[in-house]
Formats: structure tokens, sequence, C-alpha cells
């Protein structure tokens, strides 16, 4: 999506309390533009290299060796994050979250070992932005865990761009806290992102977003067709934690694609319109690809907004595949299947995203609309700490983004005069005085960035 950039500035409006209240102005912010410039495609080949190199990081693999398999990957991950804290004094704690399982894919007791590495936030540290990736690596029987996997591209490109992540963001400062997760057991059946939400909803946070990046560095489909301008954002359109009652409005009023999740990926679409060049966000309708799943999965199902993001093309005679040449078709994920100024771009669409989640106020809670047979809509929402004002959105019901936006200052509350209910879709975004501002929150249990209930119920494996 081109950015629709809807210039109010200077506009006065006077707000549904009454006080004046002035459109902050710029929405662009330099950090930003120097964050892009920071990321460096060359550490992520490095990266990518030394895990290809430990053989095979089959989540059954070997543990005690220093060099194959996939206890030496994770400590090898972990010796990253501590040589990345070790430069911005310290700013990094490294927890190494785990369980031991037995599964159909893993038939014999195995420990399932993440590598999470945490920065606290300055001002709202329960607030929580995670980018992830999946450190294990498979070929065509998922069971073997003794033939080389490279798992170039799936997943040590996901690994590397939160790796990268973390070297330039852990340089700044933000309200909100940052966790770079290297995860394990996906392969088998996206065990690190279950133990990933369990590991959160543990520590009580309030998790505002999860990156996870799954296949992105690879820029030439199988078509043959090669497309460095181009990445998919998957987003579920309603929650997998939305409970029957909760199904039952939304069918009626709406809300099938305005989940935390699908706004989420509107904000991460935002900012490659703002910040990057030659590339764009496609974003795409649907939990993950067709029949397929990655560990972002098992955050939706602790009701946790969340999104996939994976190349925009991809080779699947180079996923899952045992390492062979066959006809003259080369099989297999090693690493020159791994472009590495795309991978950059992929890693710079994160890092751009991470740090205008962090540095906005939370998104706004109980967001609440009204309006049925009358000529106006109203919104409301309860007060953000640390907030400037309120920005309501709305947009045509077929518009894939946000379009229309009127400031709301400091209120919690808006009318919309002469604006029917009915024709449009709603929501409200926060907004700090340095104009960074939150994704928009779609009105209702439908809408919210907050986890609510219990968990969805796990399907047996
Ligand atoms: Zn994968």
């Amino acid at each position: 999506m081109r950015a629709l950039s809807i210039t109010l500035v200077g506009l006065m409006l006077v707000s549904a309390t009454g006080a004046v209240a002035q459109t902050p102005a710029a929405r662009e912010h330099a950090l930003l533009h120097g964050l892009t410039r920071d990321v460096q495609p060359d550490r992520m080949r490095a990266d990518i290299t030394a895990l290809v190199g430990f053989g095979t990081r089959h989540t059954m693999s070997e543990t005690a060796s220093d060099t194959r398999g996939i206890g030496a990957a994770r400590r090898w991950a972990q010796a990253q994050f501590e040589q990345i804290s070790g430069d911005c004094g310290g700013c990094l704690t490294i927890v190494t979250p785990s369980a031991t399982i037995t599964a159909a894919r893993i038939p014999t007791p195995t420990e399932v070992v993440n590598v999470v590495a945490i920065q606290r936030g300055t001002g709202d540290p329960n607030r929580v932005i995670i980018i992830s990736g999946h450190i294990d690596s498979r070929v065509t029987d998922v069971a073997n865990f003794a033939d080389d996997a490279p798992g170039a591209n799936d997943d040590a490109s996901g690994v590397a761009a939160v790796l990268e992540a973390a070297r330039v963001l852990s340089r700044h400062r933000f309200d909100a806290t940052l966790v770079y997760a290297v995860l394990s057991g996906e392969e088998q059946g996206l065990f690190g992102g279950k133990i990933l939400a369990d590991y959160a909803r543990a520590q009580g946070w309030r998790v505002e977003a999860n990156l996870n990046n799954d296949i992105v560095g690879n820029s030439e489909g199988q078509s043959g067709v090669r497309d460095t301008t181009r990445v998919r954002v998957f987003s579920e359109g309603t929650k997998t934690v939305e409970t029957e009652a909760q199904e039952e409005r939304r069918r009626y009023n709406g809300g099938e694609v305005d989940s935390s999740s699908r706004n989420l990926a509107r904000f991460v679409d935002g900012m490659a319109d703002r910040y990057l060049t030659n590339f764009d966000v496609e974003m795409i309708y649907r939990t993950d690809r067709y029949g397929r799943g990655g560990d972002q999965v098992e955050m939706l199902r602790a009701g946790f907004p969340a999104v996939r993001i994976s190349e925009g093309a991809e080779n699947y005679d180079r996923q899952h595949q045992d390492v062979r040449i066959e006809s003259g078709v080369h099989y297999g994920d090693t690493i020159d299947g791994v472009d590495f100024d795309y991978l950059g771009q992929v890693a710079r669409l994160n890092i751009v995203s991470m740090a205008a989640l962090a540095n906005a106020p939370a998104s706004s809670l109980g967001v609440t609309i009204e309006g049925a047979v009358k000529p106006d809509t109203t919104i409301k929402w309860q007060a953000v700490p640390g907030a400037a004002g309120y920005r309501v959105w709305w947009r045509s019901t077929t518009a894939p983004q946000w379009t229309h936006s009127r400031w709301a200052g400091s209120a919690s509350e808006l009318v919309l005069p002469g604006i029917v209910i009915d024709d449009f879709f709603f929501g409200v975004s926060t907004v700090s005085d340095d104009g960074y501002e939150s994704p928009v929150v779609f009105p209702g249990p439908a809408g919210s960035f907050v986890s609510v209930g219990d968990p969805a119920p796990r399907p047996a494996n």
C-alpha cells in the first residue's frame, strides 16, 4: 500500500470537550531514518554462515558438541546476545526459557530451548514489542536429525534479522521493552512459539506486537521471478481467542478484518511506505501461508497481536529438502539462496517498526463506538498515560488501509458530525508529544490489543 498522506498540519479543531487542539506536525522521525542506515547486510551474512556451519540445527540433534547441532547453535546465539549486551553497557537481559517435550514429531523427551534477549523499556517496561525467528532446521524427513540441514533461509535468515535488530536498537533507549527472541522446535510443532507465549504470560507482559520473521532472505521465487521490492505480512482477520459471544456480535457489526494483528500489519505497511525505498509490504489477509504455520500462531493462541513476515516469492525446492542435485535442479536450503541486500530491507522494516511502536504511547484500551440511528458517530476510549493526544481514523468498509482521520487532542471521546456509523469502519490511535503514533485500535474485543481471557485450547498435536 502506498502511503496516504493525510496532512492536517496547522488545522485547528475543536474537540468533543470543547478544548482547542492542534494536530501534531511531522509524522516522520530522523531517528527511524537513521536506524535504516545502521543495518549491515554483511553482519547478517556472517550470522547465517555461522549458523549453517553447525551442520544441522534440528531440534533433536546433539547438544554436547561445540561445533555441530542445536546445542552449539543456541549457545552461539546466546554468545551473540552477550556480545551485543557488552557493547551497550549490559542493556540486555538474556534468558533461556525451555520445556521438555514429547510429541508426534518428537518421539523421545527433548529439551526445547529458546534464547531470548530483553531490552527493558525506560518508561513502560511491561509493554513489550517482540521480534522472533526460529533457529531449528530440517530436511525432507522431519524426523531426520543426523543429516546436514543448513536452513540458511528457513530460518537462519529470521535469526539474523533478530540479531541485527538487537545490534541496531540496543544503541538506543525506548519507552517500551524490546524482546529479541531466537526460538527452537518450530519444525516439530511450533514449540518455541508456545514456550515464548507461556513465558510472556508468566511475566505478565502486555505484548503489543510480535513480528515473527520466518523465511525472509530469498528474493527469487520458484517460478524464476525475482522480486526484491516486496515482503509479505500475514495477519489473522479475527482473533484466535474470540469467544462465541464476541463472534456473534462481530459477525453482525463487523470486525472481520480488524483484529489487533491486522491493524499491526497496517502499521508495518505504513512504516515501509514512510522509511524504505523500493520496498513495500504486501498485506496478506491470512494467519499464515495456506495450510502452513509459524510460531506467531502460538502467540495468537495466547491472545497476543502477532504477524508473520515472509519473503515475497518463496522457492519450495529450497525448503525442507535434503541437499542434493536432481535432474540438474538444486534442492536444499543452502546459503547461496540468500539475497543479503533483500534480507537487509526486511531487517530495516522490522527495526523501524519496533522503534516506532516502542516510542509511541500504549494503544488505547476500552475503545467503544456509538451512533446507531443518529447522524453522527461518537468514538470513546480510555486515557493512556503519557499520551499527548488521540487520532480517530475511519475508512470505507472495503478499503484496506485507514484513509481519513481527525485529531482529537487530549479528549477521550470524539464526535464525528455527519459521519454515519453504518458506512465506515472506525478506530483510534494514540500519539506522543513528539509525534509517534500507535497502531489504530478497532472498537470492542474484536480489535483490542490486550489479551483477554484464557488461551485458546491447543489442538492435540
Ligand atoms: Zn520456518
